[in-house]
């Protein structure tokens, strides 16, 4: 999992045991990995796909609008109800609770790419970077001192507490419709466990790598618009996988931006969607990137 890259190379052997990769947690992880080819088996059905689709473009809307750019950078503002569902939703992509991933997102921008960063794939490899941090006993906790502002909810410290809840409750009302569908509509050949295996497992299994890309891929390939302390990198095809989120040299530069795509070529599909929720009045206040930031991507 620990393995050189660049001009450093980082010996196992020189990391303590909390820096491996911790079974437990790689079993679990390797487990709904698992279960995603299992549900293959399942077979297929166009709502099989539909479903797949619509929970993975939900839930990483969870993650990269509300984990990412509302909670850890408060890049716009909303009423607490509307908090507690984002938080739902991005706990719904199994990625932990929110307060574990804010506190892990903050410190990575805090040390970026240096020797302090929890995931720098300059210093500990792809792999790292992508996975196995997040595997690793190290992380297992997160620091409360950076996420002091959220701590103060205490329906955010329950949810962070029992996450499982979200993925949990999300495949019983898989299951739920799943099993509605085969009574009601069998001709569309869908079932109860196909539904949850597509919806919940192969989806899972594709939020993960798509929002571990934005820690590996855009880190490593790209290009730099902003000479930034980190080698964050713009790199178009993790933006259009993941939401917007692979403008993330714009990102390292701007963090508190709610926009990440600074031109109109560079699709942010995260921000749209904030933009169509501030039209509902669900969010507002949304955070701007300053005149600058825009002068200089329309130089490039
Ligand atoms: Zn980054
Ligand atoms: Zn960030």
């Amino acid at each position: 999992m620990i393995e050189s890259a660049g001009h450093w190379h980082v010996d196992a052997a020189e990391l303590g045991r909390d820096d491996r990769v911790d079974f437990l947690r790689s079993y679990a992880f390797t487990g709904v990995h698992l279960m995603a080819l299992v549900s293959l088996l399942t077979g297929f059905s166009w709502v099989a796909l539909g479903v797949m689709l619509a929970t993975f473009w939900v839930r990483l809307f969870g993650i990269t609008g509300g984990y990412h750019r509302y909670f850890s950078h408060r890049s716009f503002k909303t009423t607490r109800v509307f908090q507690f569902a984002l938080a739902w939703l991005g706990a719904s992509a199994g990625q932990n609770g929110p307060l574990w991933w804010v506190s892990h997102h903050r410190l990575h921008h805090r040390h970026a790419d240096t020797e302090q960063d929890i995931h720098p794939p300059g210093i500990r490899g792809f792999w790292w970077a992508h996975a196995g941090w997040v595997l690793s006993r190290r992380y297992a906790g997160y620091d409360t001192s950076v996420v002091k502002d959220l701590l103060r909810f205490p329906e955010l410290r329950f949810l962070n507490r029992n996450h499982m809840l979200a993925p949990l409750s999300l495949g019983l009302a898989l299951f739920g419709l799943g099993w509605w569908l085969e009574v009601m509509w069998p001709d569309l050949g869908t079932s109860r466990w196909q539904l949850v295996g597509w919806g919940l497992f192969v989806s899972t299994v594709l939020l993960y790598h798509t929002t571990f890309l934005v820690n590996s891929a855009a880190h490593t390939s790209g290009t730099r618009r902003f000479d930034t302390k980190d080698d964050s990198r713009n790199n178009w095809w993790v933006a259009l996988l993941a939401l917007g989120e692979g403008w993330h040299n714009n990102h390292h530069r701007f963090p508190s931006s709610e926009r990440q795509g600074l031109l109109w070529w560079e699709i942010d599909v995260t921000h749209y969607a904030l933009r169509l929720l501030e039209s509902l009045g669900l969010v507002w206040d949304l955070r701007a990137p300053p005149d600058r930031a825009l002068e200089r991507a329309e130089r490039s």
